[in-house]
């Protein structure tokens, strides 16, 4: 088969249907999907006991994460495998079947191959260094071809056929990934969602049961949310009964929480809780189990957990409740709400389980002191959202839209406004300008948990000498520090839409991603030269680049961690090598950044760069 039909061969769709559609189609296709199929007959679709699942890495791998850890703004949808730091360890195929996606990308999974087997189950594993020498031939000649490094295809079932124990790619660091290692999932091929390897026979060794740390007790405010949630938490240290005395009326509301992990072994990491329960008595009154989530239901998570808290104290609680914008499908019944009268003195039990049964039960004795009384319980002022209802807020320079599941329950938002005299510190072209450009707008709290998007806009009276597409919503931390959001400005309004509440403003970006000092380094996986182009942290990001060594296109392997650009270059390289280097990168504003240099590679991995003379 030539070049030019096996290409061909391995689009479904059509080469020419941009990404975004492509990706929308899929997403579509998805969505129609399962909202028709029932997730059980999604399940019955495969027949899992077809995947046998062989080794994946030559030792049996140690864990640094399981299926359905809560991760932020998703739940975890495979197993990572540890690779000792390092990449380039071979990782195999666990049973037959053959490769029927293989997708390049800067984030996500990086480098990532997707095999299906008998029996409807595909199996992915992400953030490789590289695939296996048919397949990496094949998506440098793509790359090549396109010019591009991100690409993705799709092979037809004839192409690359694998067998179980056949080598298919190395592990690496690829992507959105926070060190080397290897992540390992199982889907449902036709309806591409995720599950738990192990109920595909995959095994680990794991003896030790889920610990429980702390247990929260949380009373909510009426309609303010849980960002306003009294929380009387309670340490614990390997006990199972718990005495929480608190100070609750008989029929006052209340919920319970917990932060907990599994273990599965001195070496591993610590992992998600595959279920939980809370029970009066042998009642259950609520229940989690994960075993298997679309990728649309994956940002749910913010709803079992408590968002507030972790946003402001990075410190975790599962709920024993469910919020009602939480549409997770493997909840039990009942919302978990609780009073001291409906309990009648019977013991709560918090149990924990692991995929083997290894189970963790503590039992809470909720003692009611009853000499306490609650804190007066200020209903916080502000703008009160109801769950289900979509809302403007509006004054005379801002306007907030929210959808009607914009949050997960009711929350009391409260909104100010004042001049922002600080934005010009990045546009550079306005510098001097002393005028006041937009208003700092605060949506307060700003730790809420946000579903549907919001929709912000601000008020903006755009400097003369900058031009409107330049303007991007951006969010102030606590730091001062600006995060960039997408957004138009059209009619004096900069809209732009936001996951996160906080201090927003507008800035003018006018600053193109900037190449810092190139260096030469040796790459740890295969020894050979790289040529690393870091760029300084831009607030739109970058969208798009292009290396030309000698005038020819090479190809920049994006390291999203780094915020570098790496080039290759494969065998030996002499001392002395000099060769002429082009680098282009543009941001999602359209700032372009064009650098022309010659570089020589001098003895002991010097570099020596000679800027061009213009
Ligand atoms: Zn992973």
């Amino acid at each position: 088969m030539n070049t030019k039909s096996l290409l061909l061969n391995m689009f479904k769709v059509p080469a020419t249907t941009p990404q975004f559609l492509r990706n929308r189609l899929h997403w579509i296709g998805l969505s129609l999907f399962c909202s028709l199929v029932y997730s059980q007959q999604c399940l019955s679709q495969t027949d899992t006991s077809a995947f046998k699942s062989g080794n994946i890495m030559l030792t049996e791998p140690k864990l640094s994460g399981n299926f359905g850890e809560l991760r932020s703004n998703h739940f975890h949808s495979g197993i990572d495998f540890k690779t000792d730091e390092t990449e380039g360890l071979p990782v195999f195929a666990p049973c037959d079947g053959y490769v029927s996606r293989v997708k390049v990308s800067r984030s996500g999974y990086g480098k990532a191959l997707y095999i299906n087997h008998p029996g409807g189950v595909t199996s992915v594993y992400g953030h490789l260094r590289a695939f296996y020498p048919s397949i990496n031939d094949t998506v440098t000649m793509l790359q090549q071809q396109k010019k591009v490094f991100d690409v993705e295809l799709f092979p037809d079932s004839t192409l690359f056929k694998v067998t179980a124990g056949q080598l298919i790619g190395f592990s690496g660091n690829t992507g959105s990934s926070q060190g080397p290692h290897v992540h390992f999932e199982t889907r449902h091929t036709l309806s591409e969602r995720p599950f738990n390897p192990e109920l595909a026979g995959y095994q680990f060794s794991d003896t030790i049961p889920p610990v429980i740390k702390a247990v929260v007790i949380y009373v909510p405010v009426k309609s303010a949310g849980l960002a306003f949630s009294e929380r009387y938490i309670t340490e614990i240290d390997a006990v199972n009964i718990l005495n929480l005395t608190t100070n609750l009326s008989p029929s006052q509301n209340f919920f319970v929480g917990f932060e907990g992990y599994d273990l599965a072994g001195v070496e591993e990491n610590n992992l998600g809780i595959r279920a939980y329960r809370l029970k009066i008595g042998d009642s259950t009154v609520f229940s989690c189990r994960i075993d298997s989530f679309l990728f649309d239901e994956t940002r749910f998570v913010n709803a079992l957990i408590d968002y507030p808290y972790w946003m402001q104290n990075r410190r975790k609680f599962t709920l024993c409740h469910k919020l009602p914008g939480n549409e997770l499908p493997f909840l039990g019944s009942g919302d978990g709400m609780l009073t001291i009268e409906a309990i009648q003195s019977k013991p709560l039990f918090l149990e924990a389980e692991d995929f083997k049964g290894n189970k963790t039960v503590v039992e809470l004795n909720i003692v009611n002191a009853s000499s306490l009384r609650l804190q007066n319980q200020v209903i916080p002022s502000g703008s009160a959202i109801k769950y289900g209802v979509a809302t403007t807020l509006k004054e005379s320079n801002y306007r907030l839209k929210t959808q009607s599941k914009s949050f997960y329950e009711d929350v009391i938002l409260d909104i100010r406004s004042e001049p922002d005299t600080t934005t010009r510190q990045v546009t550079r072209q306005v510098a001097t300008s002393t005028r006041q450009v937009t208003w700092r707008v605060a949506i307060l709290p700003d730790n809420i948990a946000i579903n549907q998007p919001l929709e912000l806009s601000i008020k903006v009276e755009p400097e003369p000498l900058v031009h409107e597409s330049k303007y991007v919503l951006a969010r102030v931390d606590s730091a001062g520090n600006l995060d960039g959001y997408s957004g138009v400005l059209k009619d004096g309004w900069l809209t732009g839409k936001i996951r996160n509440t906080g201090i927003f403003t507008v800035v003018a970006d006018t600053i193109a991603p900037i190449l810092m000092e190139p260096y030469f380094a040796d790459d740890v996986y295969t020894g050979n030269l790289k040529l690393v182009l870091p760029f300084q942290p831009d607030l739109s990001g970058i969208t798009d680049y292009k290396c030309l060594i000698d005038e020819k296109w090479v190809c920049g392997e994006f390291n999203t961690a780094r915020n570098s650009i790496e080039i290759f270059f494969p065998g030996t390289v002499a001392a002395g090598y000099s060769f002429k280097l082009e680098v282009k990168t543009e941001d999602r504003v359209g700032n372009i950044f064009a650098d022309k240099r010659q570089i020589v590679y001098g003895n002991n991995t010097q570099i020596n760069i000679k800027k061009h003379e213009k």
